[in-house]
């Protein structure tokens, strides 16, 4: 893939860069490599002091950055300015609670005939990040916060259309303090990515990206033997039963759907209704989306901004096409504008079924599918019968289901009478075709530790009545 700027709005190319030599690869690996040793004999409070320089920069510099990410992959200006937001409040969470994390953990001492026994969480090196360009700062800082935090370095294989916002990064956290190499960007096709993590310096990997980069870069670290954090796909369910509130439903259900012109992984995808309420939803719901105001990102008054690249449009448009073709119907949207630039308008379809392609796959913009069905049990089935499980929405005032949905759901994170959404206090990842491993939160910060037993006696080792060989 060319890895260039190409503003969606308008499908100009602004920048293009070649990618970088395998000896320049190799030098940024040992630098990197170099940085990690640098950083043994750093303490927690020298890197807070860091990272909370990097969350002073970026509030300082907030609208530029802003305006950089809106130009390379179309996102409207008042969301590149949360995410931002959402960055430095990260970073600054990482750098308060990082002592609290990373403190060693007594066990039961007597228990395994030790006079003091304990967990210590240290780093374990270098780390690949491999990024989408959906949440081009965001998705990076939710690993590089915690993980430099901890004492690890970074090398970021940033999606190939944000080449701008992934070289500000790695200017961003050496402006911060951080030493040389600590943070560095590699502008490298995915290719290069084998190369990379087949190097004995580079411990361990992190990809948040679609299925089959999951699954190249599964194969390499089990051939290498090396962690990986997996964050992929999603088809979240939004589901609506009888007793909840509807009319906020539809509200939500709007920006759930189309927040980040679409292109977010939790995305609520599928809305599972209940046929009680379901005529009163649908109309609702298809109002708002088509209330939404389509056009330049960069103008305060847009709820929805381009997609982010030409090929992401055709693939929406041809899943909205397929099912239509199969007997589906549009409620609103559902065409692909001409002119400039890469918009779809938000769309919702109805009365789809298994052999239509939206019923399987994600949906990657603003089309939502909607579903009729008539009780908890076929509510739960559906919204659980998808390979992903990333998040999952119920929306119900009744206290028995809102439990019952809690456990019941195949996800990473259920949110009731509410979207989902990530916190730097909660833990966040999938399961099944989701992933694997868990960013943010302690957990995040944990997935790149080496949780190490600490055992301290008197020459006794072996002797408690737990023991035994291994
Ligand atoms: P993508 O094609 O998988 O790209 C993501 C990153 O992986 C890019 O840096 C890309 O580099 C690289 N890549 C692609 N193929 C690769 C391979 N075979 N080996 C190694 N690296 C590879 O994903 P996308 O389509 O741009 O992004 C959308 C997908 O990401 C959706 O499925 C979305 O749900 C998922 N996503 C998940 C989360 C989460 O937290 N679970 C968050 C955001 C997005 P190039 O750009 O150079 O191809």
């Amino acid at each position: 893939m060319t890895i260039a700027t190409t503003n969606p709005a308008t499908g100009q190319v602004l920048k293009t860069y070649g990618a970088m030599s395998d000896e320049q690869i190799d030098d940024a690996i040992e630098r990197t490599d170099l940085a990690y040793r640098q950083l043994l004999g750093t303490t927690v409070a020298q890197r807070g002091g860091w990272l909370t320089a990097t969350a002073d920069l970026l509030e300082a510099e907030r609208d530029d950055i802003a305006r950089l990410m809106t130009t390379e992959m179309g996102k409207t200006l008042a969301a590149s300015k949360a995410e931002v937001t959402k960055c430095a409040a990260a970073c600054r969470f990482y750098a308060r609670r990082a002592a609290e994390f990373l403190a060693d953990v007594p066990a039961d001492a007597e228990a395994v005939s030790a006079t003091r026994a304990f967990v210590r969480y240290q780093p374990i090196g270098p780390v690949l990040a491999v990024m989408p360009w959906n949440f081009p700062l965001w998705q990076v800082m939710r690993f590089a916060a915690p993980a430099l935090m901890a004492g690890n370095t970074g090398l970021l294989k940033h999606a190939s259309n944000v080449p701008q916002t992934a070289l500000l990064l790695e200017d961003l956290f050496r402006r911060a303090g951080f030493p040389e190499g600590a943070f560095t960007t590699l502008l490298v096709d995915s290719d290069a990515v084998d190369r990379i993590l087949s190097d004995a310096r580079v411990r361990a990997a992190t990809l948040t990206g679609s299925e089959i980069a999951g699954r190249s870069i599964a194969q390499i670290a089990g051939r290498e033997l090396k962690k990986t954090v997996l964050e992929l796909g999603g088809s979240d369910p939004f589901v609506v039963m009888p007793s909840a509130d509807v009319e906020l439903a539809a509200e939500v259900a709007t920006t759930a759907r189309c927040q980040n012109n679409g292109q977010s992984c939790i995305a609520a995808k599928r809305f599972i209704v209940h046929a009680d309420v379901y005529e009163t939803f649908a109309e609702a719901f298809a109002r708002r989306m088509a209330a939404l105001r389509v056009g330049d990102p960069m103008d305060e008054a847009t709820d929805v901004g381009p997609l982010a690249s030409e090929r992401g449009r055709d693939e929406i448009d041809a899943q909205v096409r397929d099912a239509v073709d199969k007997g589906a119907t549009v409620l609103c949207g559902g065409h692909k504008p001409g002119g400039e630039g890469w918009f779809y308008p938000p769309t919702v379809v109805a009365d789809l079924n298994p052999q239509m392609r939206m019923w399987a796959e994600e949906v990657f913009g603003p089309v939502a599918g909607l579903y009729r069905v008539s009780s908890y049990a076929e509510a739960v089935e559906l919204a659980n019968g998808t390979s992903f499980g990333l998040g999952a929405n119920a929306w119900t005032r009744d206290p028995q289901e809102q439990e019952r949905f809690a456990t019941d759901l195949e996800a990473g994170a259920v949110f009731i009478n509410g979207m989902t959404t990530s916190y730097p206090e909660l833990p966040f990842g999938g399961v099944k075709n989701s992933g694997y491993g868990r960013e943010l939160s302690a957990q995040g910060m944990h997935e790149f530790c080496n949780v190490k037993t600490v055992w301290v006696g008197e020459g006794m080792a072996g002797a408690g009545p737990g023991a035994h060989a291994e």
